[in-house]
């Protein structure tokens, strides 16, 4: 993207998130179908992720496994176009490669700063679990702007502290936010891995409060339950 296009998209970006408070409480309407996995495993990678599916496309956010179980789906719902990244720890990639090679011609995204996680056990977290997890997987990158991604309208939203390139992506015409491990039910996920960075964290946090969202705007999370921005607002202790 030019820097002209980019700076065109932000102002856009910005325009829509804050003018967000015009349709307050209203729900848009979507027909989007956005089901939830959980991944575990003896080493500890418990993780919730999503598929989205609608007439658009279908995306798959954080593979953290990808078993007979989710191939299944994923096949029962015509595969995925694309698959999208929240961030570079391990517990959203350790899928990644058995699900881009049952899905041919997926596109992956991440946010530019986490990208070499793919490639670092130490940054991506894999090894405080005591194992070198390394994805050869190539993605694009994004950084902060308006995008369209698999027929979506995606608002990416950059909140470094949990990682450097840790983002939310925002699907205004669905009324969703996907919030990664950073916008999660009680917490905003913590600074204290490698990459992480506790001012970071703090100024997302900042950054995240001054942004209006619909009330009934649905939350996906990366581990714990889904919510609502509302509900968000009431339970999620940095936040508050
Ligand atoms: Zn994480």
């Amino acid at each position: 993207m030019n820097k002209l296009i980019k700076i065109a998209a932000l102002f856009a970006m910005a325009a829509l998130i804050f003018n967000c408070s015009s349709i307050k409480g209203s729900s848009a309407s979507s027909n989007v179908t956005v089901q939830r996995f959980n991944s575990n495993s003896p080493h500890g990678w418990e993780a919730d992720f999503h598929v989205i599916s609608s007439k658009k496309g279908n995306i798959l956010i954080d593979p953290g496994k990808y078993d007979d179980e989710m191939a299944s789906y994923i096949k029962s719902i015509g595969g995925v176009q694309v698959i999208l990244i929240t961030h570079g720890h391990w517990d959203k990639l350790r899928g990644l490669d058995e699900a881009v090679a049952a899905n041919p011609g997926v596109t992956v995204y991440v946010h530019e700063l986490d990208y070499p996680y793919f490639k670092d056990p130490v940054r991506n977290c894999s090894i405080e679990n005591d194992f070198e997890g390394i994805t050869e997987t190539k993605a694009q990158t994004l950084t902060e702007g308006a995008y369209n991604i698999a027929g979506y309208k995606v608002e990416v939203i950059h909140t470094p502290g949990h990682t450097e390139g840790s983002v939310l992506y925002y699907f205004p015409d669905e009324n969703m936010l996907i919030g990664g491990d950073t916008i999660m039910l009680d917490l905003v996920g913590s600074s204290k891995h490698p990459g992480g960075n506790e001012a970071d964290r703090q100024a997302s946090i900042a950054k995240f409060k001054k942004l209006i969202f619909p009330d009934d705007m649905k939350i996906y999370c990366g581990h714990g339950a889904d919510t609502t921005y509302a509900q968000l607002m009431q339970t999620n202790r940095d936040l508050k």
